[in-house]
């Protein structure tokens, strides 16, 4: 059920079968420019191909159009009531904004879609279950599903009244089963590529969860075109934490994929240390990378043997295996990095 229409946004394409995209927003305000810019790039660096910041003054106009322009990719300015800063974001470069048409004058709109169109700049339906139209609570008692679903198209309705087509929609709630009820509802009769997300998902631990089951039962389904993973943490852990959900649905084959066993009584070698480090500090490897990290040859061995390279605790000391291979026996001290040349070997093989 991938989306039949398209939009692009700065090159990258969103929807019409292209690669699922990964989005993350700034968290930090344009009062404090050299910090933002700061995140910003890290988030770009970290595999982020579409950026969002929230645009809450004209005086944050002039600040923005110097972080796009510090950018390579997309960067999306986040408007909630005000058209004149819709319009003000456009002027500035805004890649897309994001808006909630329904909280506009139709006149309004019209400027604002008049100026997007001229400029080929999409525009995302943004709802969300918090900031619901006072009617549809007062119909569905609720946020609901359906509600959530009803609001984005009422929105798209209005966009498409003005003869404006170049949309994204999200339906946002905390609500892990709302959210997947409403992106199902309406993907049925949409052709407008869908923007994934929890909104308010909570801590790492708990955000992760909720955006895995979330996002990922939708992709599971075919439905959705890019993802953003809300995370109560630094920016950069949504952009990870998406890679690493995306690459477990076979829909990211990029950066160093972490294969590990749980330890147990048999493990000689402090592993879950071991495969924690691999995978915060080989981020920096672009290439698909499958390293296992194993506490015993029990199962070691046969997890090494599909990856393309694996370490397994074997008294005391790790075995490096490449393929069915022994390569060699390195003390705890060496291994990561003697693992870490082995994989940058194999990336440079792949790339
Ligand atoms: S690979 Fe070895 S250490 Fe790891 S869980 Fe299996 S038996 Fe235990």
């Amino acid at each position: 059920m991938a989306s039949r229409h398209q939009i692009v946004t700065r090159g990258v394409p969103v929807g019409g079968g292209a690669q699922i995209s990964i989005q993350s927003m700034c968290s930090i305000p344009f009062t404090r420019y050299g910090e933002l810019e700061a995140q910003a790039l890290a988030l770009q660096e970290a595999g982020c191909n579409i950026l969002r910041v929230a645009l809450p003054d004209h005086e944050s106009a002039e600040p923005f159009k110097k972080l796009r322009n510090a950018l390579t990719i997309p960067l999306v300015a986040d408007i909630h009531y005000d058209y004149r800063l819709a319009l003000a974001a456009l002027e500035a470069g805004a890649d897309k904004i994001r808006i909630n048409p329904g909280n506009t004058e139709k006149t309004h709109l019209k400027l604002v879609t008049d100026e997007a169109k001229a400029r080929n700049v999409p525009i995302r339906v943004g709802v969300n279950a918090g900031s619901l139209e006072k009617d549809l609570l007062a119909k569905y008692g609720a946020p609901t599903a359906q509600a959530l679903a009803e609001s984005a198209q009422r929105n798209v309705e209005l966009l498409e009244q003005l003869d404006f087509n170049d949309i994204a929609v999200s339906m946002k709630a905390s609500d892990v089963r709302m959210m997947v009820d409403a992106y199902r509802i309406f993907a049925k009769n949409s052709p407008y590529p869908l923007h994934l997300g929890v909104t308010e998902a909570g801590t790492l631990r708990s955000g992760t969860v909720k955006s895995a089951v979330g996002i990922g039962s939708l992709l599971l389904d075919g439905i959705g075109d890019t993802i953003r993973v809300s995370l109560t943490a630094d920016p950069v852990e949504e952009v990870e934490t998406a890679k690493i959900l995306l690459r477990s649905l076979g829909l990211y084959d990029r950066g160093v994929e972490v294969i590990s066993c749980p330890t147990c009584g048999r493990t000689t070698v402090n592993s879950i240390e071991l495969a924690n480090t691999v995978e915060r500090e080989f981020r920096d490897i672009r290439a698909h990378v499958r390293v296992a990290v194993m506490g015993c040859v029990v199962n070691g061995p046969g997890e090494a043997r599909q990856a393309d390279v694996g370490v397994t605790g074997a008294n005391g000391e790790y075995v490096l295996f490449r393929g069915d291979k022994i390569i060699r026996h390195i003390s705890p001290d060496n291994i990561l990095p003697l693992l870490r040349r082995e994989v940058e070997d194999i990336a440079k093989q792949k790339s």
